[in-house]
């Protein structure tokens, strides 16, 4: 058993990160077992979920989207908020129901929970129905560890609290055959007082870029047409690695490759570089959106969050992007009821938001996460405060993003079709090139194609459409 510790997470070795291929040949154990993944959290994740079905897949295991149905099911977890823990212990008390109908069922837990001590003490003491823990330094051992569980009968909890070398080559099933994570660079040095992810994530490391371009290309040559460069701060991307190779240079070599979109996620302030702005603007593959997360508008706040940078910086930043890159959409996260955080504070938020006028925010009240500098600090705003100023805030984000998505009205704009529609099973969906969700009159072959669709109606978080025949 190897189990976290947040301490050990914490310090920054100088160890070289080795470039490893992946090799977990255990032949066929699956023999045919049914398995279920189920995925919480950020896109990251998302990504993470589609190597662990990918894994599963070349052992033999078979795919199910009838939990009911599977023999082994995994629980991909978030530790980013309390509440993201609440579900998985939620979820976990209907499992222990399902497991006693089901002897042989197997349940696991990956992802980000699996990296915290408070977490992997309490699966011990109190979750019997936890077969098997794998951290997310450790994914590509996912394999052994289920071995072993099947073989020996015995609860397998093996989570590393130091980040490993990289591995490259680790099988995938994705989820789309249209559109593409792509990891370029995983963990964070930031170390915002507020944020886990540098415990749970490790390090800030970057993959080799041709690796990455290889990785585009092959997406490319199996028909893909959009990928998206994924990491906790993308635009530190090769620093740890290279001296004058950076997102910039990335996003160029990327954007050449031919794919018909390049998108990446997710954006810090402090390192945004003109050049990065200058190379979205220039090439029209990339595409014009960008998620900025904001935090806060109060200088004060932004310092005790050691976000690097003030609201004066991040509002010229904002307005080079906007003024640089054609059509472009802005979102952002922030952060609300911050220890010490003033009315006056606050304000300072909504004065920006003002300013900005985001084409959408993804807003969250302050949840105090074990080990971090935050969790610590005095001033603690009233769970009621909080939630008075997320509503505030949330009424403006939302007339913003009305108003940005209104701008779009009667446009005829290029959408990627990647679905049918989660509204209207006789529509089809998409995505603009600025990020912006379609439902559309359309026949269902127009799915994996990149059309263009008249917008005839506006909502908050979607817009609607028709499809529009090229002459
Ligand atoms: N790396 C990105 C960044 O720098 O903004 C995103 C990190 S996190 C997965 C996504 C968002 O969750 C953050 O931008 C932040 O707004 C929010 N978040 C992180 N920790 C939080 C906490 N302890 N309480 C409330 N929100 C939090
Ligand atoms: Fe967390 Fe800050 Fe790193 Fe984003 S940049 S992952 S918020 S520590």
């Amino acid at each position: 058993m190897k189990t976290p510790n947040m301490l050990e997470a914490k310090k920054r070795n100088q160890k070289e990160i080795e470039y490893i291929n992946y090799n977990n040949d255990l032949g066929k154990f699956g023999n045919g077992r049914k398995f279920y993944v189920r995925t919480y959290g950020c896109q990251m994740n998302e990504h993470d979920s589609e190597k662990i079905r990918g894994m599963l897949l070349s052992a033999g295991f078979i795919p199910t989207e009838d939990i009911t149905d599977a023999d082994i099911i995994i629980l991909n977890t978030c530790a980013i908020r309390e509440n993201a823990h609440d579900k998985v212990f939620g979820y976990l008390g209907v499992l222990k129901h399902m497991k006693k109908g089901k002897k042989d069922l197997l349940v696991g837990i990956c992802g980000c929970m699996a990296q915290e001590e408070v977490v992997i003490n309490e699966i011990l003491n109190k979750y019997k129905q936890v077969d098997f823990v794998c951290g997310t330094h450790n994914l590509d051992n996912l394999l052994s560890i289920i071995k072993e569980k099947i073989d020996t009968k015995k609860r397998q909890i093996e989570v590393l609290s130091y980040e490993g070398d990289i591995v490259e080559n680790i099988p995938v099933l994705r989820e789309s055959k249209y559109s593409a994570w792509v990891d370029i660079i995983y963990g964070c040095d930031k170390f915002c007082t507020y944020c886990i992810v540098p415990y749970t994530r490790g390090t800030q490391r970057s993959r080799r870029h041709e690796d990455i371009i290889k990785e585009v290309e092959d997406l490319v040559k199996n028909g893909y047409k959009e990928v998206t460069l994924l990491g906790q701060n993308v635009n530190a991307y090769g620093k740890d690695l290279y001296k004058d190779y950076t997102l910039a240079n990335l996003l160029e070599d990327t954007a050449k490759t031919g794919i018909e979109r390049v998108r990446f996620v997710t954006s810090h302030p402090w390192d945004f570089t003109d050049e990065m702005v200058d190379i979205i603007a220039k090439y029209d593959n990339i595409m014009p959106y960008i998620h900025l997360p904001l935090q806060s508008g109060s200088n004060k706040i932004l310092k005790l969050m050691n976000r690097r940078y003030t609201s004066e910086e991040y509002l010229k930043l904002y307005k080079q992007i906007r003024f640089k890159v054609k059509d472009s959409s802005i979102t952002t996260d922030i952060i609300v009821g911050f220890p010490g955080e003033t009315e006056e504070d606050f304000l300072e938020t909504l004065k920006i938001v003002n300013e900005c006028k985001f084409d959408g925010a993804f807003t969250f009240a302050f949840s105090p996460r074990e080990n971090t500098p935050a969790a610590l600090m005095k001033d603690v705003v009233l769970e009621e405060v909080k939630m008075d100023r997320l509503h505030r805030l949330n009424e403006i984000v939302n007339k913003y993003s009305n108003e940005a998505n209104h701008k779009m009205m009667g446009k005829i704009v290029k959408c990627l079709v990647t679905d049918i529609s989660e509204k209207d099973e006789n529509k089809v969906c998409g995505y603009t090139e600025n990020m912006k969700l379609v439902n559309i009159v359309g026949p269902k072959s127009l799915i994996g194609n990149i059309v263009n669709v008249k917008i005839t109606d506006t909502k908050s978080f979607s817009l609607d459409g028709e499809y529009v025949e090229e002459n």
